[in-house]
């Protein structure tokens, strides 16, 4: 139905654009909908070349429908834009987005006008964010981070370490912002997971018997460090000594500048020839070769050192400063850690390299609330709890003056319920029941496992409750105001047609 009018009309007006926004949200929240919460079911995405993952994240869901709906892309956005900022609360956003739309139109088929719907959600919006203010609970940043990571972990495969991984995030979070955070995943059981202060590049030292500690300058090379190949027939003695002796120079002259330099720590980008390892060896040179060209440009950042491309032009304003740590273990690495940038890595060994990627996302994402907490410690009880206070204290709130305002108000107060509800519905729990209860008793929250309404300490950060329900207000608005759908040609196209 949808298809058809799009095919026979590019412009899509008024009342129907508004239909196809609205039918296209409910869709989308219907697409999330079974995986929130601890008790969500898994989703089975399925690529085009027949490659599965399953997930349950409403996030990667979104971005899995291929779409070219504008409507349906706009709202997978809104999802990004969630995540980004907030880390979490992604499906929690799509699913506000439908249940606001699905009351507005509602509404909207009521009489109302659609100005009178938003400005009586942006009422219902600003009494809820008071409201979750109110509610929050200022918590010691460790403990609110703690709690937040031990939420975002929930329902994911990474729960059954839920402990030892919530701290890890915690602390990491307290160490450093999560773009400094880096999560490595290496062959192992879950339960060794641990975090590490500063940088961890996954190397050993280049051969045995180099210190396993240094401190001091760091050098970052590009290219290969070994004396110059020669081109002869190796029938001639005099001359191989004649090329050796030059070789044995002018690696001499390389490592003179080295020592003259103070270089403590060499990150080598290529390989290391044997002859020069040695001889680096012999100077008490930690030094580590064959490093990722992303893991030399972090080393530049944290010790604060420039990459150098030829040994023989070192100088001193190119080097780095650093304490680095030899980890000797399953999985040797190194750790270093500079002046400039606070650092931090989390080891995670992971039994296959599917776990691997659950592990990595379920931490990207309880690092970053851990991060909101240390920000901003104010924690809010979840499981549908702060739902139900939002909700109660709208409707205890100030009346708006017009009668359609006021029911858009008290509509929007009625949709953020949606998201007790739904969880509710993913325990089998009975949805009217839990409603009713909810709505006279908002300290409850819903026990997903033990399908009952009991005070819950499942903690949220306050800044994700904060920012899902802002944007989805924003973005719901922005769409309804929406009064007609073009169906565009390319807008390059546009440009072209527009020069000619
Ligand atoms: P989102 O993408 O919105 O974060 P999730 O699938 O992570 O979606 O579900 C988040 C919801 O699940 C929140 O409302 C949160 O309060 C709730 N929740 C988390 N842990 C529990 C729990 N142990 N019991 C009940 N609800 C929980
Ligand atoms: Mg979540």
């Amino acid at each position: 139905m949808r298809q058809n009018m799009m095919e026979d009309n590019r412009i899509i007006r008024g009342r129907d654009a508004q239909r196809m926004i609205v039918e296209t949200a409910w869709e989308m929240a219907e697409a999330v909908r079974a995986t929130l919460g601890p008790k969500g079911m898994d989703m089975m995405l399925v690529d085009r070349m027949g490659n599965k993952v399953l997930t349950n994240d409403g996030a990667s869901i979104i971005n899995a429908l291929e779409t070219r709906d504008p409507i349906a892309s706009i709202i997978a956005e809104v999802a990004k834009a969630q995540e980004r900022n907030a880390f979490d609360g992604t499906t929690t956003c799509i699913i506000y987005i439908g249940e606001f739309l699905r009351r507005a139109d509602e509404l909207i088929g009521r009489g109302a006008h659609p100005n009178a719907v938003i400005k009586g959600f942006r009422i219902g919006l600003q009494q809820a964010l008071e409201a979750a203010v109110e509610n929050s609970i200022e918590k010691d940043p460790y403990e609110a981070g703690r709690e937040a990571a031990t939420t975002a972990i929930t329902g994911k495969s990474a729960e059954d370490f839920i402990e030892v991984l919530a701290d890890i995030c915690a602390r990491a979070a307290i160490i450093a912002q999560p773009s400094e955070i880096k999560l490595l995943t290496v062959p192992g059981n879950p339960k060794d997971s641990h975090l590490v202060e500063g940088l961890v590049v996954l190397k050993a030292p280049m051969t045995q018997g180099m210190p396993d500690k240094s401190e001091g300058n760091v050098l970052l090379l590009e290219s290969e460090l070994g004396p110059p190949q020669a081109q002869l027939s190796l029938n001639d003695p005099d001359k191989i000594a004649q090329v050796v002796e030059m070789q044995t120079k002018y690696m001499q002259e390389i490592l003179n500048r080295f020592k003259k330099n103070n270089v403590k720590i060499l990150f080598c980008q290529r390989g290391v020839d044997s002859r020069a390892a040695q001889w680096l060896r012999k100077e008490g040179i930690l030094a580590f070769k064959n490093i990722k060209r992303s893991d030399m440009m972090r080393l530049g950042v944290a010790t604060n050192g420039h990459i150098v491309s030829d040994p023989a032009d070192i100088n001193a304003e190119d080097l780095g400063h650093a304490k680095a740590t030899v980890h000797d273990s399953i999985n040797s690495y190194v750790s270093v850690i500079g002046k400039e940038v606070k650092a931090a890595s989390i080891i995670i060994p992971a039994p296959t390299e599917q776990s691997a990627e659950e592990f990595q996302r379920a931490l990207e994402d309880a690092v970053g609330v851990a991060h909101l907490c240390v920000q901003e410690p104010l924690v809010v009880h979840g499981a549908g709890t702060i739902q139900a206070q939002m909700y109660a204290a709208i409707k205890s709130g100030t009346p708006a003056e017009n009668s359609k305002v006021e029911a858009a108000r008290l509509a929007f107060a009625e949709a953020l319920l949606v998201i007790p509800q739904t969880l509710a519905e993913s325990a089998g729990m009975d949805v009217m029941d839990v409603t009713v209860r909810m709505s006279n008793e908002p300290t409850l929250g819903v026990d997903v496992h033990e399908m009952e309404l009991v005070p819950m300490s499942v903690f949220e950060p306050l800044g994700v409750v904060r920012s899902a329900l802002t944007s989805a207000v924003e973005n719901g608005v922005s769409l309804l105001r929406t009064h007609a759908v073009i169906m565009a040609k390319p807008i390059q196209e546009i440009f072209a047609d527009a020069e000619k």
